[in-house]
C-alpha cells in the first residue's frame, strides 16, 4: 500500500466525521514511537488519548496474548465466566482495590468509555429513583445520547439533533474565577432557591478534564463536591476513563483528594494493549442491576482481560507511580520555561501529571503548534472548546530519553511557529 491518504478519501468510504489532523498513513508502533508507511518515525505524545498509557506493543502483554491465542483461549464469552476474566478480577482486586482500601463491585458495561458512563448514569437513576444528573462545564463523557447529555460541549451536543434532557451543567472548579464561591454556588443551586432543580441522582465529573482543556480540579474542590453529595444523598460518579490508570501519577486520579466515589468509570488504558475494555466500579450497596438488566454482546473482551491482567504487574509496587510523578515535574518545568521564554504564546499552564499542556489565547495557535510538531516528528493533539490547548500526553512508561526528545521537538516547533 502506498502512503497516500487518497485511498481513504477517493473511495469515500470513510465518513467525514473523522478528523484528518495527521496527513499520513500509520503502520507500525513500539513503545512511544510510531512509524508511517514511508518509515518516518514519530514520537507519540498522543497515546490514543489515554488508551495507550503503557505505550504500543508492550513485549510482556504481547507475549501473553500470543500464548493465549496459541492455546486456543476463549475469544468471546458474552456473560459466561472464563478463566481470563476470573484472573483479571482476582488481580484487579488484589493489586488495585485492596491496597487502596477501596471496596467496589466490578461491572463490564460494554467495550468503551461511553458504555461505562451510560451504565453509571443508568444505575444512579435506578438506585435513587431520581432523573437529574449534574455535570460540569467543559466535561466530556461520551457520544451516545445519555453520555452526551452530561457533556459540556455545545458543538458536540448539537450532533444529537434532539434536546438532551435531565441534566444540569454547573461550573467546574475555577470556572467562575472566584474559587471560594464555586461550591457555594452549587449548594445554593441545589437548595432549590429559585433554580427549580430537583435533587439530582448523581454528580459526574472528571478530576482533570481531558477533552475539555486539561482543567484540573483542586483537591479541596473535589472534597467539597464529595461532601455536597454525601450531605444530600447524591451519588458521586468519577469518570476516570481518560485521567485514570496512572495518567495523573496515581492509579486513580482522585486518590490524592482522598475521596471515595460511589461509582468510578474506567476504560481506555485498563485493557493495557489498546484493546477495548471498560469497567464500572460500583459501591457494593448499589449493586442492584438484576441479571440481564444491563447486558451487551461485547462486555468483557477476553483478549483484553489477558493483556489487562499482565498490565496490572506495573502496579504491584510503586515504581511506575514514582516515575510518573518525577517525570511530571519535568513536564511542568519544561512548560513553565516555555511560557517564560515565549510570552507571545499568551499562554497558561494546564493539567497535572501526564496530562499537562498550554492554553493559548491566540486563536488557532495550539493547532499550528501541533501541526508543526507533526512535521518535526511528534504527534500531539489539541483540547478545549476552541482547541486552544496543546496537550502533552506521552505514554506513562516513556523513558527519560524519549521524553526529553519529545519536549525538544515541541520547543523547536514552538520556536518555528512564533518566528
Ligand atoms: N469519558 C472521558 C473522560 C473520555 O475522555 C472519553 C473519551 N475521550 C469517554 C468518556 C468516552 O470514551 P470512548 O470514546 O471510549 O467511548
Amino acid at each position: 500500500m502506498q502512503n497516500d491518504l487518497k485511498v481513504f478519501d477517493q473511495h469515500e468510504s470513510e465518513v467525514r466525521s473523522y478528523v484528518r489532523g495527521f496527513p499520513t498513513v500509520f503502520h507500525k508502533a513500539k513503545g512511544h514511537k510510531i512509524w508511517d508507511l514511508d518509515g518516518k518515525e514519530y514520537i507519540d505524545f498522543f497515546a490514543g488519548a489515554g488508551a495507550l498509557n503503557y505505550g504500543h506493543n508492550d513485549e510482556k502483554m504481547k507475549q501473553k496474548l500470543i500464548d493465549y491465542i496459541t492455546e486456543d483461549g476463549i475469544t468471546h464469552s458474552l456473560d459466561k465466566a472464563t478463566k481470563a476474566k476470573g484472573e483479571f478480577l482476582e488481580k484487579f482486586h488484589e493489586v488495585i482495590l485492596k491496597p487502596r482500601n477501596l471496596d467496589y463491585k466490578v461491572m463490564f458495561p460494554g467495550p468503551t468509555g461511553t458504555n461505562t458512563v451510560e451504565s453509571a448514569l443508568k444505575l444512579a437513576r435506578k438506585v435513587t429513583g431520581r432523573t437529574n444528573v449534574v455535570s460540569f462545564t467543559n466535561g466530556f463523557h461520551g457520544m451516545t445520547i445519555g453520555a452526551l447529555a452530561v457533556t459540556g460541549n455545545a458543538f458536540k451536543r448539537k450532533g444529537a439533533g434532539m434536546p438532551l434532557t435531565n441534566t444540569v451543567t454547573m461550573p467546574f472548579d475555577n470556572f467562575l474565577d472566584n474559587t471560594s464561591s464555586d461550591l457555594e454556588y452549587i449548594e445554593r443551586f441545589l437548595d432549590n432557591n429559585g433554580s427549580g432543580v430537583d435533587t439530582p441522582a448523581a454528580f459526574i465529573l472528571e478530576t482533570v478534564q481531558g477533552e475539555g482543556g486539561l482543567n484540573a480540579a483542586r483537591m479541596e474542590w473535589l472534597k467539597g463536591i464529595e461532601k455536597i453529595c454525601r450531605d444530600r444523598g447524591i451519588l458521586l460518579i468519577v469518570d476516570d476513563v481518560q485521567a485514570g490508570v496512572g495518567r495523573t501519577g496515581t492509579f486513580f486520579s482522585f486518590e490524592p483528594a482522598g475521596i471515595k466515589p460511589d461509582i468510578v468509570c474506567l476504560s481506555k488504558s485498563i485493557g493495557g494493549y489498546g484493546s477495548p475494555l471498560a469497567l464500572t466500579l460500583i459501591a457494593p450497596k448499589y449493586d442492584t442491576f438484576a441479571p440481564g438488566e444491563h447486558n451487551g454482546t461485547f462486555r468483557g473482551n477476553n483478549h483484553a482481560f489477558v493483556t489487562a491482567t499482565e498490565a496490572l504487574n506495573y502496579w504491584t509496587d510503586d515504581a511506575l507511580e514514582k516515575s510518573v510523578q518525577e517525570k511530571s515535574k519535568k513536564i511542568t518545568s519544561f512548560l513553565e520555561d516555555l511560557l517564560k521564554k515565549f510570552p507571545e504564546l499568551k499562554g497558561s499552564l494546564r493539567g497535572r501529571g501526564f496530562m499537562q499542556g498550554i492554553s493559548s489565547e491566540i486563536e488557532g495557535l495550539a493547532d499550528e503548534i501541533a501541526g508543526k510538531c507533526f512535521e518535526n516528528g511528534l504527534i500531539m493533539e489539541t483540547a478545549g472548546p476552541d482547541d486552544e490547548v496543546f496537550k502533552l500526553f506521552p505514554p506513562i512508561t516513556i523513558d527519560d530519553e524519549g521524553l526529553e526528545k519529545g519536549l525538544s521537538i515541541i520547543e523547536k516547533s514552538v520556536t518555528q511557529v512564533l518566528e
